[in-house]
C-alpha cells in the first residue's frame, strides 16, 4: 500500500467531453515528461504542448501542468494532461503513459498518497470523497468544511485539551509525595466537565452532519389500501408504486430516494401486513420487519374512515421501543377534514391526504424533526460525518463520562489517566493517526478513480 511507483489515471468522467485530463503521480517524473511532451515543463506553468508517441507523432495537443514534489495533491511530482475529451484520444495517452512506466492508478490512490506523505488528515481525505459523492447542496457545502480541515481543527483541539489533562495527572503520578491538593483537583473536575460538554456539541453536530451525508430510512407500514403507495407516489413525485384498490398489491419493500431541505431520505414502501397464506405476499412481510429493524422512523399509514384498528394497535406494539413513530389519517379528503398534527405522549398523528395533496408539507417538516434535522442550522456549523467517526466520538464520550464518574467517588489517578489515555485514543483514530491499513483499503477503494 506505501507504494510509489508511477500512477496514472484519467481524471475526469468518461465519455465525450470539452477536455479530458490524465493525472500521473511519482517520485520523478522527469523521463516520462520529456519522453511524452519533449522537455520537463516548468514547474505549476500552464505550458501548451503536443503529447508525443513513441514515434513522436502527435497524439494530442493540449496543457501540461508540472508540480514537482512536494508541492502537489499528492506530495510527490505530479503532470497533469489536459487534452481533449473524446474517450479514443484520452485511452491512447493513457495507454502511452503506462508504456512510459506508469501502472493505472487504483481507486482514491492519488488521495491515499496525500495522506501517505501528511498533505491531508484522514478526515479530509473523506471530504474529497464526500464532496465528489454529495447529492445535496447541503451534503457538498459539508463535506468541503471537512475538506478544508474544519472537523480536523476540532478534533486535535479536544486531543489538545485531553492531552493537557493527562499531564497534570501524570505529574502527579510521578511526584505521588507531593499530592495533588483539593483545588487541583477540583479544576480538574471542572475541566473534564468542560470537555464532556464540548465533545457531546461536536457528536450532535456530527450525528446531523451524518445525516446530510447517509440519509434517514423512513418505513411506511399499515394495512392494505391505507394509500401508503399513493403517498410514497406523491413524496417522490412519480409513480413508482403501482396504486389498485385491490388490497395487497404492493408486494415487495420499493424503495425511493428523496430530498426534504437537503436531508437525503430513503422511504421505503412495505407490503401490507396482513396475515396471509400468499407466499409472494408472505415475503414481502418479512421485508417489511427487516425494513423496520433498519428504520430511522416509521410513519404507521391508517385510512381516516375506519381509524385505528385492533391490526395497527398490534403493530404499533410490535415495533421497536425506541423508534419514533408518525401515525398519519390519510384520505381526510374522504372526510372534509383539514391538516393537522397531534402531537401525544408517546406518538405524533399527523391528517392528511396522499391524493389531494393536503398536508403533505406539514408531513415533511415533521418527517425532518423526528430524523434530527432542524432547518435553521442548515448545513451551518455540521460535520460530515461518517459511522466510523461517530462511533469514534461515541466511544471517546464514554471513556470521559467513566472518568467523570471516578473522579466524583475518589478513584485513584491511575484510572483517571486510563479513561483519558482511551478517549484520545479513539478521538486520534479520527484523523487517522493510528490507522490500519485494512481501515484506509476500505476508505480509498470508495473513491473514483484519478483522485
Ligand atoms: P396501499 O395498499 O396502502 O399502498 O394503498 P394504495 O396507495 O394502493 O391506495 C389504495 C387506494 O386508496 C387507491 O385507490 C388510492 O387511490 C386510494 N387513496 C390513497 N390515498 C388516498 C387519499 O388521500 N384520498 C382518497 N380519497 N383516496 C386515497
Amino acid at each position: 500500500m506505501h507504494s510509489s511507483d508511477i500512477i496514472a489515471a484519467i481524471a475526469t468522467p468518461p465519455g465525450r467531453g470539452g477536455i479530458g485530463i490524465i493525472r500521473i503521480s511519482g517520485n520523478n517524473l522527469e523521463e516520462m515528461a520529456k519522453q511524452l511532451l519533449g522537455s520537463l515543463p516548468k514547474p505549476r506553468y500552464a505550458s501548451l504542448n503536443y503529447f508525443l508517441d513513441q514515434h513522436h507523432e502527435v497524439i494530442d495537443q493540449g496543457i501540461a501542468i508540472y508540480y514537482a514534489a512536494p508541492h502537489s495533491y499528492t506530495g510527490e511530482d505530479v503532470l497533469e494532461l489536459h487534452g481533449h475529451g473524446g474517450p479514443a484520444v484520452i485511452n491512447l495517452l493513457l495507454e502511452r503513459c503506462i508504456t512510459l512506466g506508469a501502472r493505472l492508478a487504483e481507486p482514491g490512490e492519488f488521495t491515499l498518497r496525500a495522506y501517505l506523505n501528511n498533505k491531508i488528515d484522514l478526515v479530509q481525505a473523506e471530504g474529497v470523497a464526500d464532496l465528489i459523492d454529495a447529492s445535496t447542496t447541503g451534503a457538498a457545502r459539508c463535506a468541503l468544511r471537512s475538506l478544508q480541515g474544519e472537523f480536523s481543527e476540532v478534533i486535535h483541539e479536544l486531543v489538545r485539551a485531553l492531552t493537557d489533562m493527562r499531564i497534570q495527572i501524570e505529574a502527579a503520578l510521578d511526584f505521588p509525595e507531593e499530592e495533588i491538593d483539593w483545588l487541583e483537583m477540583s479544576h480538574l473536575k471542572m475541566q473534564l466537565h468542560q470537555l464532556h460538554e464540548k465533545l457531546q456539541q461536536v457528536l450532535v453536530s456530527s450525528q446531523r452532519g451524518n445525516l446530510l451525508r447517509e440519509g434517514a430510512r423512513i418505513v411506511l407500514i399499515g394495512q392494505p389500501n391505507v394509500g401508503k403507495s399513493s403517498l410514497l407516489n406523491r413524496l417522490a413525485g412519480d409513480e413508482v408504486a403501482i396504486v389498485t384498490e385491490i388490497p395487497g398489491t404492493t408486494r415487495d419493500a420499493i424503495q425511493q430516494h428523496i430530498q426534504i431541505d437537503s436531508v437525503p431520505l430513503h422511504i421505503i414502501d412495505t407490503a401490507g401486513l396482513r396475515e396471509t397464506e400468499d407466499i409472494v405476499e408472505k415475503l414481502g412481510i418479512e421485508r417489511t420487519y427487516a425494513a423496520v429493524e433498519n428504520a430511522d422512523l416509521v410513519l404507521l399509514l391508517v385510512d381516516s374512515q375506519n381509524g385505528l384498528s385492533e391490526a395497527d394497535q398490534d403493530l404499533l406494539k410490535k415495533l421497536p421501543a425506541k423508534l419514533p413513530v408518525l401515525i398519519v389519517f390519510n384520505k381526510i379528503d374522504l372526510l372534509n377534514q383539514s391538516a393537522k398534527i397531534e402531537d401525544k405522549n408517546k406518538y405524533s398523528i399527523i391528517y392528511l391526504s396522499a391524493k389531494t395533496g393536503i398536508g403533505v408539507d406539514l408531513l415533511c417538516e415533521k418527517i425532518l424533526t423526528l430524523v434530527g434535522w432542524h432547518s435553521h442550522l442548515a448545513g451551518e456549523g455540521l460535520f460530515m460525518a461518517r459511522q466510523r467517526h461517530l462511533h469514534a466520538l461515541d466511544q471517546a464520550q464514554n471513556h470521559l463520562s467513566t472518568a467523570i464518574t471516578w473522579a466524583s467517588h475518589g478513584e485513584s489517578l491511575e484510572v483517571l489517566a486510563e479513561e483519558l489515555r482511551l478517549a484520545q485514543y479513539a478521538l486520534s483514530t479520527i484523523v487517522g493517526e493510528f490507522s490500519a491499513d485494512d481501515l484506509l483499503g476500505e476508505i480509498f477503494s470508495k473513491f473514483c478513480i484519478g483522485k
